[in-house]
């Protein structure tokens, strides 16, 4: 089939697998999210992909960890956690990305002056390497680095478990200010906040 990334500009060419178990997963070739990357990091032109996106269950909770299949979007872990006071700890700017992704693409959120990368709070990945399953952690450093922000380059992301927060009503502040002293502004807000949004007009 002949599919594209979010940015539409470039497509691929190939065939896609999209399995329903987490079993009928195969490492022949990369995996891909929702396809919300902006540019090609999803598209495997002239070869196999494994379309996650039916893997998308949520295997369990614990504590402030839930352990969930790669194919999850962060829109549905917000829709189930939200009503129970959480929310993943870092979201990005849009709701269809999935956890592989977001784990491939190392994403950012509005509070990453704060808390980091959404693999800052990643604690565990099942990953489906050319030498079967395995469970990591940040204790194997060499394949964790490779893994997060890796763009799928280790291994099919099968599940992970991930931080989900409480968070708390915030209110919200609008400043402005002239572009010479959008630094400072920024810096003083960022200490004060933990989302921040930042726009140029
Ligand atoms: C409107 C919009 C707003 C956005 N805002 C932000 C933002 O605020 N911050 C930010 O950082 N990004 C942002 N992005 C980018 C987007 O969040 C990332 O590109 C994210 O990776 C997309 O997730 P996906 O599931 O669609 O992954 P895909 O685009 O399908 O894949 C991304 C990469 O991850 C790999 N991958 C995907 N799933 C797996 C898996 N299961 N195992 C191994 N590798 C895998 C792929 O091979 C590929 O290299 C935004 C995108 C859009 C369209």
């Amino acid at each position: 089939m002949t599919y594209s990334g979010w940015g539409r500009t470039l497509t691929a060419d190939g065939e896609l697998a999209r399995p329903e178990r987490r079993t009928a997963v195969t490492a022949q070739g990369p995996a891909i999210g929702n396809r919300r990357s902006y540019g090609d990091a999803a598209l495997n032109d002239n070869g196999r992909a494994t379309d996650m996106t039916r893997l998308d269950r949520i295997i369990g909770f614990d504590g402030d960890i839930v352990h969930v299949e790669a194919g999850c979007t962060i829109a549905t872990l917000a829709r189930i956690f939200a009503p129970k006071g959480y929310l993943p700890a870092v979201m990005p700017g849009t709701g269809f990305a999935t956890v592989g992704g977001a784990i491939g693409m190392d994403v950012h959120g509005k509070n990453h002056h704060n808390d980091g990368s959404f693999g800052q709070h990643v604690t565990e990945i099942t990953l489906l390497g050319i030498d079967g399953t395995r469970a990591i952690t940040p204790a194997d450093e060499v394949i964790w680095k490779a893994t997060i922000g890796g763009l799928g380059q280790t291994g099919v992301i099968l599940s992970a478990k991930a931080a989900v927060e409480a968070y708390h009503r915030r209110p919200i502040a609008r400043y402005r200010t002239a572009r010479a002293k959008l630094g400072p502004a920024h810096r003083n807000a960022g200490r004060e906040y933990g989302d921040l949004l930042c726009g140029l007009d």
